[in-house]
């Protein structure tokens, strides 16, 4: 079965091998997997060893995120979060529920956040410490310019999160040429394409410095898990893995971790150019192929990024989105049976372990359950 969800996505059967073993996360052996894979991530974001620190948490994309939020904005603080779609929603209801204050920057669909919206609004309020940006909006499609924004953000004198789940490893960041950047975060799992479970953020290790106390919560607090890996005590934690760089301060999933060190082999042979060259080509062949088909893509091509196709549900009063699911899946790929974009759609990832070569099959088995569900009118209304 092929995955094209923009995760979990499609592994390498090695990466999945690497599950098939129990482990001890504090055995010596294992420490080495901590340390390497920590070692691995950091020059993805453009950390530099002395300057930034990989702060691992146990948990999917969302805990990362909160996490970020939590640490470096301070309580009832202020946070201006473009409203780029589903997963920017998503950041606003993790900050508020955190007693953070957002203020929201509506951003028209289907366009890239403006930098002088982001610009004029943190002029008309000084009180903004914070900017929240989604790399990849998951629920568009859309790649918004974050390092561009985060400029401009950077010459107001005002600090960054980046929220880069579905984009880490396949746009480029550097956190090294971005000062402004508090926090990168991602997960195991999307763009380097082993099994969710774990998460991660990469932030200044000034930043985690100043911002001990924030957090409100143990469990999302990165300062101290930086102070756990980088030795200082952490009360009630597992004194015997304190001092290892990547090390997790309860019960990690660790098969995750030897899984997504596997994965990180795969990762490195190729790099973040190979990746995003690859993605690309999987999105070309199935943004064309829909179109060929009578669909209609949500986005323009212009605005459309690499990661993920959202596609408007056919107008045709037989179309149903769980039948075209089961339909798909009877012939070996497996979509999401949701939608997050206003309009009723359908979405398909273009990530994971898959070529274009299947997303050419995926738009044929498509054209084929279209058939069988007697849909004759295809085109939809995008949004
Ligand atoms: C997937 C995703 C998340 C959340 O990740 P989970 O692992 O599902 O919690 C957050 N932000 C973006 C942009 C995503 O694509």
């Amino acid at each position: 079965m092929k995955l094209l969800i923009p995760g979990p996505v499609t592994t390498h059967p090695s990466v999945r091998a690497a599950m098939a073993e129990d482990y001890a996360p504090w055995d010596n052996d294992f420490r080495a997997i901590y340390a390497r894979v920590y070692r691995r991530l950091l020059p993805i974001a453009g950390g530099a060893p002395d300057r930034h620190a990989v702060l691992p948490l146990q948990g999917c994309g969302h805990f990362a995120v909160e996490a970020a939020i939590r640490t470096f904005v301070p309580k009832g603080a202020k946070l201006l979060l473009p409203m780029t779609g589903a997963y920017a929603d998503r950041a606003a209801r993790l900050a508020e529920e955190a007693g953070r204050t957002v203020v929201r920057l509506p951003v028209p669909a289907r366009t890239r956040t403006s930098v002088e919206a982001v610009t004029a609004a943190l002029e008309a309020d000084p009180a903004i410490g914070h900017v929240a940006l989604v790399y990849s909006e998951t629920g568009s499609g859309i790649i918004h310019d974050v390092p561009a924004i985060a400029a401009a953000v950077g010459r107001l004198g005002r600090r960054v999160l980046v929220d880069a789940v579905s984009a880490f490893g396949i746009l480029p960041f550097d956190i090294s040429a971005l000062d402004m950047v508090d926090a990168i975060s991602f997960t195991s799992n999307k763009g380097l394409e082993a099994l969710p479970g774990m998460s991660f953020t990469v932030a200044p290790i000034e930043r985690l410095d100043a911002c001990r106390g924030n957090a409100g919560s143990w469990s999302l607090d990165l300062s101290d898990v930086y102070d756990h890996q980088s030795g200082a005590a952490t009360p009630g934690a597992r004194r015997n893995t304190r001092s290892v760089p990547g090390a997790a301060r309860f019960t990690p999933p660790a098969q995750v971790v030897a899984a997504l060190d596997v994965a990180l082999d795969r990762y490195e042979a190729v790099g973040q150019a190979g990746r995003l060259a690859r993605y690309t080509a999987n999105m070309r062949t199935f943004y064309d192929g829909i179109v060929a088909l009578g669909l209609t893509p949500c986005l323009p091509a212009h605005v459309q990024g690499p990661i993920i196709v959202n596609v408007a549900a056919p107008a045709d009063p037989a179309w149903d989105l769980q039948r075209f699911v089961d339909g798909l899946k009877a012939r070996g790929f497996l979509i999401s049976n949701f939608y997050n974009t206003p309009e009723p759609s359908f979405r398909v990832g273009c990530i994971g372990a898959i070529e274009p070569a299947d997303m050419a099959a995926a738009v044929r088995a498509m054209d084929a359950v279209l058939r069988d569900m007697g849909i004759k009118e295809r085109a939809g209304t995008p949004s």
